[in-house]
C-alpha cells in the first residue's frame, strides 16, 4: 500500500509518500513561498535530491507540480497515480468533533470549515489541500489527522478555562493542545522501546520552535500545556507561552496597540527571540550564551526552568511519572537542553547520566541511569509516519 502524507501551511507544502510495506519513505520533500516569487520545491527520492523551481500561486498547483514529479522518468518512483492508495492529511484543529484521524467525507469536511474559525491560519491551507487532493485524485481515499485530536482525551478540569461558562457553550473556548500527533507516536514508541505496558506514566516533551509537553496516562493524553491556541505553555521560539494576560492589556494601553498588533508580539516577537534579542533558534542561542551574551544566558535559562515545572506539574497531575520522552528539534538533538531541563529531578526518581546524553542527536536513546527509577529517553518524532499508519489503518478498515 502507498500513501502520501500532506502539511499544508501558509505558503508551504510539505509531502512524502510512503511504501506501508517496510514501511518505507519513497520520496519526500516541500513546497516552499506558494503564492510569492522564487516559489520553489525540494524533493527526494532514489537517494537524489533536487530543487526545483516554479511558479506556483497556490496549494492546488503546488500539490500538482508534487504529483508530476512524482510520476517523472527523471525524479519520480511511482509510474503512475493509480500506485497512490491513499492520502493523509495532517490538519491543524479539529476542534471538539474529533478525536481520532478519520476518513475525509463531505460530512467531515463541513465539519472542519466550522472550526476554521478556531485556527483561522492554519485550517484554511489545509482544507486547500484536501481540497486539491479531491480534484486531482478523486478516487483515491482521504484521512484527516488531527494535531488535537490526540488530546481530546482530557478530563474537563484540565482543559476548561476559568472564565464564564457560556463562552465556552457559546464558542467553545477551551484547552485543546497540539503536537498531538507527535505527543502519540512517541508515547507509542517509548512502550515499544522499553517493552512496557501501556498502564506506564508518561511524560513527553516535544521542544521545537513550537513546544509542547504532554502527560500521557494509560496511553491517553491527560493533560498538555498548549491551550485554545498554539501560544499557551512552554517559553517557545517566538511565542511567549504562560502569561498573566494581565501584560497584554497593560501593554497594549501603554504601546497604544490593537488586537493584531499585541497577537503579533505574543506570536511573533517573544519567546526565546523577544528575551535573547538574538535569535528563536536553538543553536544560534546556545552559541551566543557560550560567548557570554547574558540575554541568550536568561532565555536559555527561562526555556529550561519552564519545561521543568511541567514535568513536575504534570508528575503531579498524573501522581508519579514512568517515563519523560525527549523529542523536536531541540529534544532531539539538544543535549545542553535535556541536561538543564531535568536537573533536580532527582527527587522524582530521574537520575540524568550525563554521558550517555552527551553529544547525541536525533537518535533513539535512553539517558537516564540504569539504577534511575525514571526513565528518561529521546525519541525522534515521526508524525508523517503516525499518519501514513492512521490512513493505512482506515483506509483498509473502509
Ligand atoms: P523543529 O521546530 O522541531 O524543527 O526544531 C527547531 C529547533 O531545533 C531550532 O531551535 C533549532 O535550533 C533546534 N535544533 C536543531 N538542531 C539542533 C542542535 N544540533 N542543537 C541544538 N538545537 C538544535
Amino acid at each position: 500500500m502507498k500513501i502520501i502524507v500532506i502539511n499544508c501551511g501558509s505558503s508551504s507544502i510539505k509531502y512524502q509518500l510512503f511504501d506501508m510495506n517496510g514501511p518505507i519513505t519513497l520520496a519526500k520533500g516541500g513546497v516552499e513561498k506558494i503564492g510569492l516569487n522564487g516559489s520553489f520545491i525540494k524533493h527526494e527520492s532514489n537517494g537524489q535530491k533536487v530543487t526545483l523551481e516554479g511558479e506556483i500561486i497556490d496549494h492546488r498547483s503546488g500539490i500538482e507540480y508534487v504529483l508530476g514529479i512524482l510520476i517523472s522518468k527523471e525524479y519520480g518512483c511511482i509510474s503512475d497515480f493509480s500506485e497512490i492508495d491513499a492520502v493523509g492529511h495532517r490538519v491543524v484543529h479539529g476542534g471538539e468533533k474529533f478525536k481520532s484521524s478519520v476518513l475525509i467525507t463531505d460530512e467531515v469536511i463541513a465539519i472542519m470549515e466550522e472550526s476554521t474559525q478556531l485556527a483561522p491560519l492554519h485550517n484554511p491551507p489545509n482544507l486547500s489541500g484536501i481540497y486539491a487532493m479531491k480534484s486531482l485524485l478523486p478516487d483515491v481515499p482521504q484521512v484527516g489527522a488531527f494535531d488535537t485530536a490526540f488530546h481530546q482525551s482530557m478530563p474537563d478540569y484540565a482543559y476548561m478555562y476559568a472564565i464564564p461558562h457560556s463562552l465556552y457553550t457559546k464558542y467553545a473556548i477551551r484547552r485543546y493542545g497540539f503536537h498531538g500527533t507527535s505527543h502519540r507516536y512517541v508515547s507509542e514508541r517509548a512502550l515499544e522501546i522499553l517493552g512496557k505496558e501501556r498502564t506506564q506514566k508518561i511524560i513527553t516533551c516535544h521542544l521545537g520552535n513550537g513546544a509542547s509537553v504532554a502527560a500521557v496516562m494509560d496511553g491517553k493524553s491527560v493533560d498538555t500545556s498548549m491551550g485554545l491556541t498554539p501560544v499557551e505553555g512552554l517559553v517557545m521560539g517566538t511565542r511567549c507561552g504562560d502569561i498573566d494576560p494581565g501584560v497584554m492589556t497593560y501593554v497594549m494601553d501603554r504601546e497604544d496597540i490593537n488586537r493584531s498588533g499585541i497577537n503579533s508580539l505574543m506570536n511573533k516577537h517573544s519567546g526565546l527571540l523577544g528575551v535573547s534579542g538574538v535569535s528563536s533558534d536553538m543553536r544560534e542561542l546556545e552559541t551566543a550564551a557560550q560567548q557570554g551574551n547574558e540575554r541568550a544566558q536568561l532565555a536559555l535559562q527561562m526555556f529550561h526552568y519552564r519545561a521543568r515545572k511541567y514535568i513536575g506539574a504534570y508528575a503531579a497531575a498524573m501522581g508519579g511519572v514512568d517515563t519523560v520522552v525527549f523529542t523536536g528539534g531541540i529534544g532531539e538533538n539538544s543535549d545542553t537542553s535535556r541536561y538543564e531541563i531535568t536537573k533536580g529531578l532527582e527527587f522524582l526518581g530521574l537520575e540524568f547520566d550525563r554521558e550517555k546524553n552527551a553529544g547525541v542527536r536525533g537518535q533513539e536513546k535512553i539517558i537516564s541511569t540504569d539504577a534511575s527509577r525514571v526513565t528518561a529517553i529521546i525519541i525522534p518524532t515521526n508524525e508523517e509516519l503516525m499518519i501514513a499508519r492512521d490512513t493505512a489503518t482506515i483506509v483498509r478498515k473502509n
